[in-house]
Order: C-alpha cells, then structure tokens, then sequence
C-alpha cells in the first residue's frame, strides 16, 4: 500500500510540477513580453514627443521623413470657399465691426473712431452706404451688404457739396426738400477760428461754412462796435447723423416719460425738431445766436439783428409771420447765410426763403 501510495504519490506529484513548471514558464514570457512591450512603447512616444523648447533657445524645426508622411487623400476639387460673413448689427462688437468701419471709412461713409463697436455712427454709414448703393436701408449689415461692400462695385459716397455753388438760387431746405443721406458741405471751418471772441460758444468745436462764418464776423464786429453785446452762438453745422440722434433720443423720451405711442412721439417730436436731412443746420449756412442767461427775442441784440442782419447776407429765416409758409413757427434766434444780394432782395420783397425760390423761379 505504501507503494501504491508511494507511486501513487509520485505518479501525482508529476502532473502538478509539470503544471507548476509551466505556469512559471508562462508566468515568465508574460512578464517579460509585457516590459519589452511598454519599452518599445515608451521609446515610440518619446521619439514622437517633439522636445520642449529650451529657454533662450530656438527650436530646431525638424523636417518630417517624406517616407513617414501620410499621403494626403486624393483631392477632390472644390471650388474656394466664399466668405460668407456674419450679420452686424446695432450693438456688434469686435474684429469684425473694426473692419467694417475702416471699410466704411475709406469709402467715405464713416468719420468716428475704428472702436469696433457697431454704434449709431456705424448704423448711419452702413444706412448711407445702402442707399447710396440701391439696398434696403435698414442699417444691417447683411451677407447682401457685406458682400457688395467689400466688392470692386461698391460706390463710395458722394463728396462734399459747395452749398453756395448757385450764386442764383439759395439752397432751400425743409420738410419738403431735405438733403440726401450722406450731405456734407464743403468748406467747413471751426467758428472759433474765424469769429473768434466776439462771441462765446455753447459747443467750441462748432462749425460752419468759411464764407457764412465770416460774414457772421463782420456783422458781429460791427455790432458789438455799437455796444450790442454780449453774444452766445448755440448752434451752427450739425450733421444729419448727429439730427437723426437728437430725433430719436427726443421720440425714446416722449415715449418713456410721457406713454405716448412711437407715432404719437413721432408727431409731438416733429414739431420741435426737423426730420433728419430737414434742418436747415445741415447746410452750415445757419446759425443759432442767444444772450446767455435772457429770451432772445426780448433783447436789444434781437433788435438790432432783424434790423441789420439782411446787410450782412443773412436773413431771418423762421418769423412768426411766415409759419405758415414755412412749417415752423417764429424762431427769432435762427439766421441762414443766403449771400448779400438775396438778401437784401428778400428784406425789399418781404419774402420768406420759401416765396422768394418760387419767386426766383418765375424771372
Ligand atoms: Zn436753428
């Protein structure tokens, strides 16, 4: 028994050395296989690994081997992409606004700062672009805009206007015969520069038309030589831009503070204010004058000025008389620059700019 148990002891211990023998062997080339796999992978990413630039030192650019290059696919051929830009609007910001003004700019659409913000002034020139260029003009710069924008065929805005050209006919501006988007007059000067201190100034950057602002200083001197003084200019140039934003601002308020509906505001808003392109200051022939601290039409500079002004050039443009004719009522303080001889006419012919042009129209 001890034999059988002895062979039997052995025939059994055979099997499981064996066993045990080759699951150390299999143990064994596991490992090993497995290390000299991550070996093999370490040094493939290490050899992929481009190296970190040392400071202050440039790094070599290495040539990729043309042999280990993936092929690129064979191309299909695809037309080039067209830009397709992104729509721009009031309250747009950014890289692209930035080069829509600068666009806008060089074709003489927009005057403000290249600040990337797509404000009012953006929204007027992209406004005067549009109608200029036979588009919708609602001031968005749409893929139909941008395109023709920054296309060969864009057409650049028309230039500044001798607003004093027709020695014939005065240029005559109302509700009726505003000017064009994008009017601009020729000529202009600081008021200051030319006026100087004979009067003080609301807005010291004010302009006008050279001829207008010096016939204002004539007149001026030649009063204040009479003892009428002091004088306050209020207004002179103002653009159609800077109307438009008065416009608004005056309707947003009417309907804010007073509930009115956006017609109603409109309505109440016109009767203060032109419509943008309306305003006789668009030409930078008029010019508003006041006594600081006093009603103009009771001082004795208002006297003096309706009595006088026509020797100068200039006109009472809006009297109570007239209203009726000219849509607006009295404003006492507001003379337009016509030029001596019109002038002179009109005082002798005791018509308004209105009468006077249907006047001139029959000779
Ligand atoms: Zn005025």
């Amino acid at each position: 028994m001890p034999q059988n148990r002895s062979y039997k002891k052995k025939s059994a211990r055979s099997p499981y050395l064996f066993i045990a023998l080759v699951l150390v062997l299999l143990t064994a080339v596991l490992i090993l296989g497995t290390r000299a796999m991550n070996a093999w992978k370490v040094y493939e990413a290490e050899a992929a690994v481009t190296p970190a630039p040392t400071p202050g030192v440039r790094p070599i650019s290495v040539t990729p081997d043309p042999a280990r290059v993936t092929p690129p696919p064979t191309a299909i051929p695809t037309p080039a992409p067209s830009p397709t830009p992104g729509l721009l609007n009031s309250g747009s910001q950014g890289d692209e606004v930035r080069r829509l003004q600068v666009r806008l700019q060089d074709l003489g659409y927009y005057r403000g700062n290249i600040d990337g913000d797509y404000g009012t002034g953006t929204k007027t020139a992209v406004q005067t672009f549009q109608k200029i260029n036979g588009l919708d003009a609602d001031g968005i710069a749409g893929q139909l805009t941008q395109t023709l924008l920054y296309s060969d065929q864009a057409l650049p805005a028309p230039g500044p206007v001798d607003v004093l050209a027709n020695r014939d006919t005065p240029l005559l501006v109302n509700a009726q015969n505003p000017l064009p988007d994008g009017f601009e007059p020729a000529d202009l000067v600081k008021v200051r520069d030319v006026v100087g201190n004979l009067i003080t100034y609301e807005n010291t950057g004010v302009q006008a038309v050279r001829e207008a602002a010096e016939a204002l200083k004539t007149m001026l001197q030649d009063a204040v030589n009479d003892g009428y003084k002091p004088w306050k200019l209020r207004e002179a140039y103002r653009t159609i831009a800077d109307q438009k934003r008065i416009f608004n601002n005056r309707v947003n308020s009417y309907m804010n503070e007073n509930s009115l509906t956006r017609a109603q505001a409109i309505a109440r808003t016109r009767q203060s204010v032109a419509d943008p392109g309306a305003s006789e200051h668009h030409t930078g022939l008029a010019f508003d004058l006041n006594v600081p601290g006093e009603s103009f039409g009771e001082t004795a500079q208002y006297l003096w000025l309706k009595q006088h002004c026509w020797d100068y050039g200039f006109i009472m443009r809006y009297t109570d008389e007239k209203s009726d004719i000219t849509g607006i009522t009295g404003e006492e303080w507001h003379v337009r620059y016509v030029g001596l001889e019109h002038s002179q006419r009109m005082r002798d012919l005791d018509y308004c700019l209105e009468e006077y042009v249907e006047w001139l129209k029959r000779q």
